[in-house]
């Protein structure tokens, strides 16, 4: 029995007057009405600690979306006791009876359901509708099929075997629990970190971002409308030290499935090291953290192109994709006409509500993070190696406002062409055409991530040496293209150095992660 290779979900358009806008604006108006209270999904349970925290629109920051309740360390302990509670049937039920839990939660998702999550995420994330669209929409229902389908490829893999014994290999799940912790960004990430481990037969608490805890709570009652079982995934949003207190632990921690910060990475690899004697068995340690993804120009590039990808690639949803890009490096020779270009597309780029269809770009996530973009852009203005060329301006009267931001930097190991800002600021370089070899070591060379890139030329030796000099400077290449926007099935996304494992995302290497395979011979 095997699943056929799925389609990609095609992205919805959202034109003026099309069905879809008109019911995605319906629930946008239907969920800024309601101001929900979310609890914590503890096996099956709704549990209230009474210990809240609001969620907020970040473009319109006294717009409160709902009040979420925050677990303390029994709540954690109960997650834990449900999910291992859950196991026991969980991983005994034949896959096809969970691949077809999470296929109907795909199909839920591409009718009703999506206007739903679209509308969460843009206005608890401060999406824009196409952006929403590509995430909690798109790649979510792609991430529910992909996987499923490389589940069942998984689950039909034949050893060799000869006519007197028979090898078979038998991937079972990991024996305890996995703990999910979900970044912001991506709506999709925080449904897919749950699902690839549940998928695979393991039972997981789901420690969701703070800042979208709304969606993702919609993300949680989608799983549940579609069958998954109770405690097989718990929602249990919280203080990340206070959960990771309890979660790490715990004897029976198995897996860790992580999206968010190198630094907070490294402190869990840290811990998971200190505490290395309790556990039963070594923990899987899956993550996607930072990045400072660069595009790398070489003067016969297309322009055109080249600035299409320097505008979308660092400024759609401001930045704040882990993909984005943040650093490019464009020859002397080509420096001005990019210049122009790129000064006359930001001029028409606008920023602002969401729901206005025209806007391009919305607001960063949360005060933490337009305090922290605002200090970089301050810092290259008051510096003597850089110039602010574009944008810069912050506003945070409505919402957490900053404009797509262009620096020029004489250094290339100037700070913001060096450190994750994670935000609508792009640092450029420009180099002087006879030093591209060397300019590719710098880029290579000059920052601990490796997560994306982009190159661009039209001459094919000089992408094979780009390629060559940029081997592990990226998980994710592209070639004359913005390196965002990765499609599950078409590039399976992650990256190496201090941008992760590289277990890729919505692949059957990550599926594999959450199995502990066992191989049985038997001879006649
Ligand atoms: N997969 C996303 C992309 O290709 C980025 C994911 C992230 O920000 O973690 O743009």
């Amino acid at each position: 029995f095997r699943i056929k290779t799925p389609q990609n979900e095609s992205v919805l358009s959202y034109a003026k007057e099309s069905d879809e806008r008109i019911k995605l604006k319906a629930r946008l108006t239907e969920l800024k009405k309601e101001q929900i209270e979310i609890p914590l999904i503890i096996g099956g349970k709704e549990i209230y600690t009474g210990n809240t925290q609001k969620c907020v629109i970040p473009h319109d920051k006294n717009h409160v979306l709902a009040i979420y309740h925050m677990a303390g360390e029994r709540e954690v302990e109960d997650a834990i006791e449900a999910s291992l509670k859950a196991k026991k049937e969980w991983d005994k039920m034949p896959w096809q009876h969970r691949a077809s839990i999470f296929l109907k939660a795909a199909e839920l998702l591409s009718g009703p359901w999506r206007f739903t999550l679209n509308a969460a995420t843009m206005l608890g994330q401060s999406k824009t509708a196409y952006q929403a669209e590509i995430d909690s929409a798109c790649e979510l229902i792609d991430f529910l099929r992909f996987n499923t389908y490389f589940m069942s490829e998984i689950y039909n893999e034949q050893l060799i075997s000869t006519n007197e014994s028979w090898n078979r290999i038998e991937y079972r799940s990991l024996e305890g629990f996995v703990f999910s912790v979900t970044p912001f960004n991506f709506t999709a990430i925080g449904g897919n970190l749950g699902i690839a481990p549940a998928l695979m037969g393991n039972v997981v608490l789901w420690k969701p971002a703070g800042t979208s805890v709304y969606s993702n709570y919609f993300v949680m009652k989608l799983l549940q409308e579609a069958g998954l079982p109770d405690g097989v995934i718990n929602f249990v949003p919280g203080s990340g030290s206070l959960i990771g207190n309890v979660v790490f632990n715990n004897e029976w921690l198995a897996g860790v499935h992580f999206t968010g910060s190198t630094k907070v990475f490294n402190g869990m690899w840290k811990t998971i090291g200190e505490n290395i004697g309790k556990y039963r068995s070594y923990p899987r340690i899956v993550g996607e953290t930072g990045g400072k993804d660069f595009i790398f120009a070489h003067k016969l590039a297309n322009i055109n192109k080249l600035v299409t990808a320097l505008i979308r690639g660092a400024f759609e949803y401001q930045g704040q994709k882990c993909s984005a890009v943040s650093r490019a490096y464009i020859p002397r020779s080509i420096w001005s006409v990019v210049k122009c270009k790129l000064i006359s597309e930001c001029a028409t780029i606008k920023m602002g509500d969401v729901e206005d269809f025209t806007n391009f770009m919305g607001a960063v996530i949360d005060k933490n993070s337009f305090d922290r973009i605002k200090a970089y852009i301050e810092f290259a203005h008051n510096s003597d190696e850089a110039e602010v060329i574009w944008g810069g301006n912050c506003d945070e009267r409505l919402g957490y406002f900053i404009e797509p931001t262009i620096i020029v930097t004489k250094n290339p190991y100037f700070k913001t062409m060096t450190e994750e800002i994670f935000g609508p600021v792009l640092t450029i370089y420009v180099y002087e055409d006879e030093k591209f070899q060397e300019t590719l070591k710098i880029c290579n060379d000059s920052t601990p991530y490796a997560l994306t890139g982009g190159i661009f030329s039209q001459d094919r030796m000089a992408l094979v040496e780009m390629e060559n000099i940029l081997t592990y400077a990226a998980g994710n290449l592209y070639i004359n293209d913005k390196p965002t926007g990765a499609v599950v099935g078409q590039q399976p996304f992650g990256g190496g150095r201090a941008s992760g494992t590289n277990d890729k995302a919505g692949s059957k290497l990550n599926l594999l992660r959450w199995t502990n395979p066992r191989v049985i011979k038997e001879n006649f």
